[in-house]
């Protein structure tokens, strides 16, 4: 018999636990689309460095009704305090056929009123530099590790960590991107658990639950220090590449 991943235990366990949410007798199934290559395996070395030719994401993509019903039920989320001072949970945004799945802290102000996740000056810096590499928003998912804005964008508690952490990883099972980037200090060392700097970590893979994260930077940290957007930017065209989005450079 296929044994589970470790992902797929974590989630048994929070279904023991209580966590309404998840279809009851099997995991949300990746929704049906092209087969994808093993996550470990980067796409052939092309010669050109063009991006390559990728099925373009429908303006309006279907949902499956188990992911709305998951979504609908994040948006009432009240189980940490974030739900008082929040205005609104901020889910996650992007294609569920994602191959790249960035993940960021926790929404800033502009993402809790606007309810999408980086929007804000910071948002746009990653939103510009994808878009360099010839990737658009779409075509990636963008989520946080928490889904409700921290007053006055204090660093999260780790009990908030805790409770909105199965969200991001039902997300994830969902999704089944081939790759995972953490976008600064704070989300990396909380899908870590390590208190190692993301100088540190950044620019290498990481093991998340069996899957591969890839760190950098925060774009937010970049904005306030441009002389990294250099290094920023490479690391977006190595996981955009490695998660075949674009040619290798
Ligand atoms: S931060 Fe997460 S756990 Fe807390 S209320 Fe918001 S959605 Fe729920």
């Amino acid at each position: 018999m296929k044994s589970k991943s470790p992902l797929d235990r974590w989630i048994e366990l929070e279904r023991l636990f209580g966590a309404e949410f998840l279809p009851a007798g099997r995991g949300p199934q990746a929704p049906a689309g092209p087969a994808r290559a093993s996550p470990a395996k980067p796409p052939p070395r092309t010669e050109s460095a063009k991006p390559l030719q990728r099925p373009a994401v429908p303006a309006a993509e279907e949902l499956p009704a188990e992911f709305v019903a998951f979504r609908d039920q994040v948006l009432q989320c009240r189980k940490c305090d974030l739900c008082n001072t929040r205005t609104q949970v901020v889910f996650g945004v992007g294609s569920l056929k994602a191959p790249l799945m960035f993940i960021g802290e926790a929404p800033g102000a502009d993402e809790d009123a606007a309810g999408e996740p980086f929007v804000g000056r910071a948002g746009q810096l990653l939103t510009r530099s994808l878009l360099k590499l010839g990737v658009r928003r779409e075509q990636v998912y963008i989520a946080n590790v928490l889904k409700c804005r921290p007053p006055g964008n204090r660093t999260p508690q780790p009990n908030e960590i805790v409770s909105c952490m199965p969200y991001l990883l039902l997300q994830i099972k969902w999704i089944q991107p081939r790759l995972l980037c953490g976008l600064g200090n704070i989300a990396v060392q909380a899908l870590l658990h390590t208190s190692e700097g993301i100088s540190r970590l950044r620019g290498k893979y990481h093991d998340f639950f069996g899957r591969k994260l890839f760190a950098t930077f925060h774009p937010a940290y970049v904005l306030r220090n441009m002389n990294q957007l250099a290094l920023f930017e490479a690391d977006l065209r190595k996981v955009a590449a490695d998660a075949g989005l674009i040619g290798i450079p």
